[in-house]
C-alpha cells in the first residue's frame, strides 16, 4: 500500500504566552501573511564589555504558523490538533509535543487551565473530537484505550494507577522499557485503560492529572523536570473484515527546556548553554542526528523519553511541535533558544504509514465463508452439488481419458477434463504416478527423459531390495512348511504303522508346496501369510500317537475319509496299488 504512506516533515508551530501585568515586553513581531509565517525577535546587541549601545540584533524564525498572545484554546485545537486527530482516526500515528521553558504555557496548551471551561487544552478537546467522530462513523467498530506516562529522572511512572494511595511519585507503578527482537519498544507496567466514551476518557485524564499533582513535591520539581505523555490508542475494524487498523496519538508535555548559566540579557545570550534536563539534551542529540544527512545511527536509546518517542521523531508518525514562547524581556533569550531548536526540528522528515494488520482468526472465518459462497455459486452454475471428493465413476472416466491422451501420438491432442479443479488436480497427480512408476502403468512413458530414468533406476534398486527381503521371508516360510510336511509324513507313517493303512494324507491340500519352493518365484507377502495360517496342524492326528489310536479317533477318521472330496481317487489308488502289490 504505497498510497498509505505519508512523507512529511515535522510541523512546527509557535505560541506566544500572554504577558503578565508586571512583565516588560520584549521586542518581537509576527508575520503570518508570508508563505511561511515568520517571527522576528529583536534584542540589544551584546558587546561583551558591559556596555550596551543602541544597536540591536534581530533573529527571524520560520514556523507553520505563529499564535500570538491573544490566541485562544479553541483556535489552537482547530489549527494544530484537529488535523493530527483526523490522521489518527484514519489509522496513522500522531504526536503533538509542547516544548519550551518552565512557565511558557506547555501544560496550559496540552492539558489546559483549570479556571474556565474555555481554557481546556488539547487533550480534553481531542478526546471530545475523537469520540464525536467515532460516534458519527457507524461503518467501523472502534476500540479506544488511554495511557498516561510520566518520566522523571529516567524513570517511568503509570499515572493511571487507580489505587489513589500514591502520595509520592515513588508509590506509582514503575514503568520500564523493553525492546523486542525487532527493536520495537514496549512499555512494561504502563496500564492501558479502555475508555468507551468521552466521559470515561476525561475521568482517566483527571485521575492521571491528580496523580501527577499528588506526586509532585517542592523537592522534586516534577512539573518542570518531568515529561508527561498522554496517549490515545485507537483500533478500528470494518464489520466482517479481518483488517485491523491501530493508531496512537501521543500528547506530550515536555520538561522545561531552560538551560544552565542563564545570566539574562547581556550575559551569554548567544552561547548555547546546557539543558538542565538531561533527557532534553538527548532529545536535541537525536534531532541533530536526524537533521544530518547520511546519519545512520540515531541515539534514541540514550534516554527513556527519546526511546518512547522514537517513532514520533523520524519514524512512523505525523508529528507536530509547538514552540512555547514567553516574550517578556527576562525570558526572551530562552525563547530564542526554543526557536532555534524548533528550526532544527522542522527539518526532520517522518514517514507515517497506515497501521494495518490482519487478525488471523478473523481471516479464517472470512475465508471459510468465501469458500462456501463460491461452492454455492458453482453449484448454481453447474447445477450439481460439489463435494471435495470425486466419485469412483468419475475417477475411472478420468483414468480412461488420461490413458487415451497419453497413447495419442497426435501432437495436437489435448486432455480436456472440464473446468473442474478437482479433476485437473487428479489428472496431474495421476500423471505424476505414471511418470514415477512407469512399470505399473504397463507402458514405459517418457523413458527418454534422463532425470526420470535416474528416478526409475533408484526405484528399481528399491524394488530389488524389497524383492530380496521377500525372498528371505518366503524361504523362512517354506522351511516352516517343509517342517510341517515332514511332521505330517511322520504322523502318516505312524498311522500306517498302526495299520490304519492310508496314503491319502500324502496328498493333503496344503502339500502343493513344490511349486512355490523356488524363492525367485514371486508371490506377495500377504499371500504367504494366508498360506502360513492355512497350514493345517492336522488336528485329527494326535500329536504323539504312540502307535495307538483311540476308537473315537478311528471313527472320526473313517468319517473324514468317507466325506473327503478325494476319497474316490484315494480308493482307486488304493485298489491300484493293492493290485500292483
Ligand atoms: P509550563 O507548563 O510550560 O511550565 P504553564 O502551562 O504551567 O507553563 O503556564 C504557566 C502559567 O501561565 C499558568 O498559570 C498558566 O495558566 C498561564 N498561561 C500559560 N499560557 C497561557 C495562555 N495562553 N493564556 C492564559 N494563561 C496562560
Ligand atoms: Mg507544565
Amino acid at each position: 500500500a504505497a498510497a498509505a504512506m505519508v512523507k512529511e516533515t515535522i510541523r512546527v508551530y509557535a505560541r506566544v504566552k500572554p504577558l503578565g501585568r508586571r512583565q516588560q515586553a520584549g521586542s518581537y513581531s509576527v508575520d503570518n501573511e508570508e508563505a511561511l509565517p515568520s517571527l522576528e525577535i529583536t534584542v540589544p546587541r551584546d558587546l561583551g564589555d558591559g556596555f550596551i549601545n543602541n544597536k540591536r540584533e534581530s533573529y527571524k524564525f520560520k514556523f507553520q504558523k505563529i499564535f500570538d498572545q491573544e490566541a485562544k484554546q479553541d483556535v489552537i485545537f482547530d489549527s494544530i490538533a484537529k488535523p493530527v486527530a483526523e490522521c489518527v482516526l484514519a489509522g496513522y500515528n500522531g504526536t503533538i509535543f509542547a516544548y519550551g521553558q518552565t512557565g511558557s504555557g506547555k501544560t496550559f496548551t496540552i492539558t489546559g487551565g483549570a479556571e474556565r471551561y474555555s481554557d481546556r487544552g488539547i487533550i480534553p478537546r481531542t478526546l471530545s473530537y475523537i469520540f464525536d467522530q467515532l460516534q458519527k462513523d457507524s461503518s467501523k467498530v472502534y476500540t479506544t484505550h488511554v495511557s498516561y506516562l510520566e518520566i522523571y529522572n529516567e524513570c517511568g511512572y503509570d499515572l493511571l494507577d487507580p489505587r489513589h494511595e500514591a502520595s509520592r511519585m515513588e508509590d506509582l507503578p514503575k514503568v520500564t522499557i523493553m525492546e523486542d527482537s525487532d527493536q520495537n519498544i514496549h512499555l512494561k507496567n504502563l496500564s492501558l485503560q479502555q475508555a468507551t466514551n468521552e466521559e470515561e476518557a476525561l475521568n482517566l485524564l483527571f485521575l492521571g492529572d491528580t496523580n501527577r499533582m499528588i506526586a509532585e513535591t517542592p523537592m522534586n520539581q516534577a512539573s518542570s523536570r518531568s515529561h508527561c505523555i498522554f496517549t490515545i490508542h485507537i483500533s478500528s475494524k470494518e464489520p466482517g473484515s479481518a483488517v485491523i487498523r491501530r493508531s496512537k496519538l501521543h500528547l506530550v508535555d515536555l520538561a522545561g527546556s531552560e538551560r544552565v548559566a542563564k545570566t539574562g540579557i547581556g550575559g551569554h545570550l548567544l552561547t548555547e548553554a546546557k539543558y538542565i534536563n538531561l533527557s532534553l539534551h538527548y532529545l536535541e542529540q537525536v534531532i541533530i542526528a536526524l537533521a544530518e544527512k547520511n546519519r545512520s545511527h540515531i541515539p534514541y536509546r540514550n534516554s527513556m523519553m527519546t526511546s518512547v518517542l522514537r517513532d514520533s521523531l523520524g519514524g512512523n508518525c505525523m508529528t507536530t511541535m509547538i514552540a512555547m514562547l514567553a516574550m517578556d524581556k527576562r525570558n526572551i533569550d530562552e525563547s530564542i533558544s526554543t526557536c532555534r531548536f524548533a528550526q532544527r526540528v522542522a527539518l526532520i522528515k517522518n514517514e507515517a504509514v497506515l497501521n494495518e494488520e490482519i487478525d488471523p482468526r478473523l481471516m479464517i472465518v472470512q475465508l471459510k465463508k468465501e469458500i462456501q459462497d463460491l461452492k454455492d455459486e458453482l453449484a448454481l452454475v453447474t447445477g450439481k452439488q460439489r463435494t471435495s471428493e470425486l466419485s469412483q465413476e468419475e475417477l475411472l472416466q478420468l483414468d480412461e481419458l488420461i490413458e487415451t491422451f497419453l497413447k495419442d501420438n497426435d501432437p495436437d491432442s489435448s486432455l480436456d477434463v472440464g473446468a473442474d479443479m478437482r479433476k485437473i488436480k487428479y489428472s496431474f497427480v495421476h500423471m505424476k504416478q505414471i511418470i514415477n512408476h512407469p512399470m505399473t502403468s504397463g507402458e514405459k512413458l517418457l523413458s527418454q527423459d534422463l532425470s526420470e530414468e535416474k528416478n526409475s533406476n533408484e526405484e528399481l534398486e528399491k524394488l530389488k531390495g524389497l524383492l530380496q527381503q521377500r525372498d528371505n521371508e518366503i524361504n523362512i516360510l517354506v522351511t516352516m512348511l517343509k517342517k510341517e510336511k515332514k511332521k505330517a509324513q511322520d504322523a502318516l507313517s505312524q498311522l500306517n504303522a498302526a495299520s490304519v493303512g492310508s496314503t491319502a494324507l500324502e496328498q493333503s491340500p496344503s502339500m502343493s508346496l513344490e511349486e512355490s519352493q523356488s524363492p525367485s518365484k514371486c508371490f506377495s507377502l500377504k499371500e504367504a501369510k494366508v498360506l502360513t495360517s492355512s497350514v493345517p496342524r492336522l488336528p485329527f492326528l494326535p500329536r504323539a500317537t504312540g502307535g495307538k489310536i483311540s476308537l473315537g479317533y478311528q471313527e472320526a477318521f473313517e468319517v473324514f475319509k468317507r466325506d473327503h472330496a478325494d476319497s474316490i481317487t484315494i480308493e482307486d489308488n488304493k485298489q491300484l496299488l493293492k493290485q500292483r502289490w
